[in-house]
């Protein structure tokens, strides 16, 4: 994970015009004879240290702030530049973005409480105290210059150097990506985070694996010498850049072709997801590229199907209107008590059936009387066990953070029942 949260010092590349910036996210930053443009700006509590990594290296003025999409740690670290910009009395600069950026915007502000609480959870493993330096939606640096529409593209010059704006949807429907021809060199925003891309993130909205991969598609026509992910290390070297570009297209497009192709045979997502999980090639399972450190394979078969499909995932009717999971499982204990659930989910423990294990558990759990303590503590006490268990062998930060958090919870609840009445 050191290489996705960008802990590793900031580098400059062709002879100190480009600097890349890596502060959680990446900030690549262009010198040219005229000023500089700048591709993303770091999350709020990182904007002075990337600020102050830029003017050790150049004093000129900003021109263009580019926002590869409007995701907290990619727009929201720009106050230190905008404060130079006052004090020195220089023109604002130009702001680029996407239109459905600051449509994003709009709904961060709709959506505050919610997007905090849910980032708490996807980030829970990150420091308390940088996790409780919220970032409010309410104060965004909002485009200048806007692109509209599908596969929109926007070229300007600055000195001696052009750059060329893309927007191709692939995390997110705002995604822009920046290529500079007189550099070589292409910034990708996060549809490159030297991990799994981060499609069907268990928390977050619908992404777009198919036209993920055309994008890298598009990329890789450049033929760029240098490529500056949105997370990760930069990628130098014409091979290099080619290769991750055309692994991580060829996975996406995997993903994308496999579960159509099974969802035009007539099957439902639990038949879908089993199937895709004994297909998955060896080849991108142990490409350094496609790691598993935040995104995941098994996350983006969702991604497909979510976007193909409804709610209603089971085929099974009984799932249409569902009872409350609590009830069902009192019927269940009426029919085998507490101790043979427990006695089984413990044999499937010593079995290393983890999942079954904690399904079983969960019968218990929901359907028990809160006064049987003594069999609700061992209970939740062989859960909170197997969670931490899964979570240690969980390569996918977001993953083992829900793990984690399971294991929290339930620390809480052992602590109320171990307390004397
Ligand atoms: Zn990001």
């Amino acid at each position: 994970m050191n290489d996705f949260f960008g802990w590793f010092p900031s580098t400059t590349f062709e002879n100190n015009t480009c600097i890349f910036a890596s502060n959680f996210a990446n900030t690549c930053v262009f010198v040219t004879r005229d000023g500089l443009v700048i591709f993303d700006v770091p999350l709020r509590q990182f904007g002075q240290k990337t600020f102050d990594e830029v003017r050790k290296i150049t004093e000129k003025p900003v021109k263009y702030i580019i926002f590869s999409h409007g995701h907290f740690d990619h727009a929201f670290g720009y106050e230190p530049f905008l404060e130079e910009i006052k004090q020195k009395d220089w023109d604002m600069p130009e702001v680029i973005a996407h239109e459905n950026c600051l449509r994003r915007f709009e709904k961060y502000e709709m959506l505050d409480k919610y997007h905090d609480w849910i980032n708490k959870q996807q980030f829970s493993s990150v420091s308390r105290e940088d996790r409780d330096r919220v970032v409010s939606a309410h104060e965004t640096l909002n485009p200048t210059i806007m692109l509209e529409g599908n596969h929109a593209s926007y070229s300007f010059k600055l000195g001696e150097v052009n750059f060329k704006i893309y927007h191709d949807i692939g995390e997110t429907d705002d995604s822009l990506w920046l290529w500079v021809p007189e550099k070589k060199t292409i910034c990708t925003g996060d549809l490159m985070i030297s991990s799994f891309p981060n499609v069907g993130n268990p928390f977050k909205v619908q992404r777009y694996p198919n036209d993920w991969a055309l994008a890298m598609e598009k990329m890789r026509e450049k033929n760029a010498e240098y490529l500056a992910p949105g997370h990760g290390r930069l990628i130098i070297g014409k091979e290099n850049v080619r290769e991750a570009l055309t692994i991580t297209a060829e996975a996406m497009h995997f993903v994308h072709d496999e579960v159509v192709k099974r969802l035009n045979e007539g099957k439902w997502f639990e038949q879908i997801y089993h199937e895709m999980l004994a297909i998955y090639p060896e080849k991108f399972k142990k490409h350094k590229i496609l790691r598993e450190s935040y995104g995941s394979y098994r996350f983006a078969i969702h991604a497909v199907y979510r976007l193909y499909h409804g709610w209603y995932d089971s085929g099974n009717p009984t799932d249409l209107f569902p009872a409350k999971t609590g009830d069902v499982a009192r019927e269940l204990l009426k029919i085998s008590n507490e101790s043979k659930y427990l006695e089984r989910a413990k044999i499937l423990f010593s079995e290393g059936k983890l999942q079954l294990a904690l399904h079983i558990l969960d019968v218990i759990i929901k359907g028990t009387d809160d006064q049987n303590i003594e069999i609700l503590t061992e209970v939740l006490e062989l859960k909170q066990k197997i969670l931490k268990q899964k979570a240690k062998e969980e390569q996918t930060f977001i993953a083992s953070n829900i793990l984690e958090n399971g294991a929290s919870q339930i620390e809480k609840k052992l602590e109320k029942l171990r307390k004397p009445i």
